[in-house]
């Protein structure tokens, strides 16, 4: 779907309700949690101008009820606008502002909820990586150090996270640790490396056991010190791990740097993006919402 499209169908109040009813983001028909009786479509006065109406219980539902757009009091047509500009990376806060006159709190909010779904989306189709005959690089990096960030990111305390990339099929997972000590290390490996995984890590203390973990990894550790990145021996690199950092850290830096606390699911984000990434970005995020709102 293209920006042109999307301006047209959402150029007036009525055809951008019949939008949403087609990308299936708001309801078309509605069971009353009440009584579990379908409800009776009616058109009202609402911004929506319409509104589900249970008989049994006299009770009237908002046209957005059970939707992801619930929360939202903006009409329908920015809505999906900024849903459309969220999922094709164009939307920041200043085209928010300029294009839809958003204010930044309910942008925030916008897309805080965003990744929610995402995050949820990640939750329920999380897999381990590698197995016999592939290779996992795993790495840990820092966020917030001075190293990355200046200015007011610096704000944000230092953070270390722990990811792997199956070489192969570039799956990957990556976690917020507390420590970079061994038995946090080995944990977060054997809850996201298959058995029989060929291991490839710097030369850092934390993952001197990998082998004895009774997983039947086997281990290559390259030098990063002598800055030789590739080990002579076997070819074993990091290259493609450190390739994830750097573009994560791009995506958080966009952001004005990240809070800890929402650090994890910016890295979900980027996880999810990943992994929807040879889908059209409209669809990839319309399929998401839908697994989190089913739509009725
Ligand atoms: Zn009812």
């Amino acid at each position: 779907m293209t920006l042109e499209v999307v301006v047209t169908r959402v150029s007036s109040k009525r055809s951008a309700i019949v939008f949403a009813k087609e990308l299936k983001i708001i309801h078309t028909t509605y069971t009353c949690p009440q009584c579990e009786r379908l409800t009776k479509v009616r058109n009202s006065r609402s911004e929506d101008g319409y509104e589900f109406y249970c008989k049994c219980c006299r009770k009237l539902y908002n046209a957005r009820v059970g939707s992801f757009l619930e929360v939202f009091k903006l009409p329908l047509r920015k809505l999906l606008m900024m849903l459309y500009l969220y999922a094709t990376d164009i939307l920041t806060w200043k085209v928010a502002e300029r294009e839809c006159q958003i204010g930044m709190e309910l942008y925030t909010k916008f897309r805080a909820r965003l990744r929610d779904v995402k995050g949820f989306h990640m939750l329920a189709h999380s897999t381990q990586i590698g197995g016999f005959g592939h290779q996992v690089q795993i790495d840990e990096t820092c966020y917030g150090s001075a190293k990355y960030f200046t200015g007011s990111m610096l704000e944000m305390p230092e953070v270390w996270v722990t990811g792997g990339v199956e070489v192969a099929s570039n799956k990957c997972f990556m976690k917020v640790v507390e420590n970079k000590l061994a038995p946090t290390i080995n944990a977060l490996i054997i809850n996201n490396v298959l058995r029989g995984t060929c291991i490839v890590t710097d030369m850092a203390k934390c993952y001197d056991q990998v082998t004895k973990l009774g997983m039947q990894y086997t281990h290559y550790s390259v030098n990063h010190k002598g800055k030789r990145f590739k080990d002579p021996r076997s070819g074993a690199c990091t290259n493609r791990i450190e390739g994830v950092w750097m573009l994560t850290k791009t995506r958080t830096k966009k952001e004005r740097g990240t809070k800890r606390g929402t650090l994890d699911a910016v890295l979900e984000e980027y996880l999810w993006t990943h992994h929807n990434k040879k889908k059209e970005a409209f669809s990839a995020l319309l399929d998401t919402l839908h697994f989190r709102y089913p739509p009725q």
